[in-house]
């Protein structure tokens, strides 16, 4: 799994305060913003800190993943297409559990190597990729960009940096809250406490 972070609101917890102070027409405070932004959030005044927004590219997560990453709706995707581009020699993402037992990993490895000779075999029959994509699993590795704001993410990274979440969702969750916190860490210091530092939760 490849997390990179693309882009990222220049300057944002200083955007954040300042776009916060116009709610009580206060100037902005010597010691920085970031003493500001952790009373926003204790309050819960979380509308303040959508101004400031992050692209991540995320490569090599399952399909089943990012299913479930785009179901966060408050957000902005572009995803490597099944119809448009060849899935003839797809990564794939393989799930812990299958990778610890050998025999697990003999039976998923097969019907992976079957599902590929499938897609292949269509193709080979002039079917288009959009329907030949069909015959191709859930394991199917996959490249996507996000684009959150701040609130959406602190949002993403309670729910899926959370235990009952699943383990590549979580894993990638993770992953970008470490960027985040290193990038604003007044915004998600919190978060990166709770999930992120010693002792780890499991
Ligand atoms: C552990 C776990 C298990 C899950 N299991 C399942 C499952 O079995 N089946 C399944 O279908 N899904 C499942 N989901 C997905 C889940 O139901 C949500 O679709 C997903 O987490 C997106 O989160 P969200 O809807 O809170 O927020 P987002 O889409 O990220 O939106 C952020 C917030 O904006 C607000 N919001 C957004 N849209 C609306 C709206 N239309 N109306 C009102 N408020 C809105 C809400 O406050 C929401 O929390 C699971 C998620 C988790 C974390």
């Amino acid at each position: 799994m490849k997390i990179e972070l693309w882009s990222i609101t220049p300057d944002s917890e200083l955007l954040i305060e300042r776009c916060g102070r116009v709610c009580w027409r206060t100037e902005l405070s010597d010691e920085g913003p970031q003493d500001f932004i952790r009373k926003l959030i204790r309050k819960g005044h979380e509308s303040v800190i959508e101004h400031a927004k992050a692209t991540f590219y995320v490569e090599g997560v399952s399909r089943a993943c990012s299913h479930q990453i785009v179901r966060h709706r408050i957000a902005s995707y572009s995803q490597e297409s099944q119809r448009y581009v060849d899935m003839s020699n797809p990564e794939w993402s393989v799930p812990p559990t299958i990778l610890k037992s050998d025999k697990a990993f003999d039976i998923f490895c097969n019907f992976l190597n079957n599902a590929v000779d499938t897609y292949k075999s269509l193709r080979e029959l002039d079917i288009p990729k959009e329907d030949a994509r069909f015959t191709l699993p859930n394991a199917t590795a996959t490249t996507i960009v996000i684009t959150m704001n701040f609130r959406e993410l602190r949002h993403f990274f309670k729910v899926r940096c959370d235990r009952h979440a699943q383990w590549e969702i979580r894993k990638m969750a993770k992953g970008m809250l470490e960027i985040m916190y290193n990038n604003a860490p007044s915004v998600f210091e919190d978060l990166y406490r709770e999930f992120c530092q010693w002792p780890k939760r499991s």
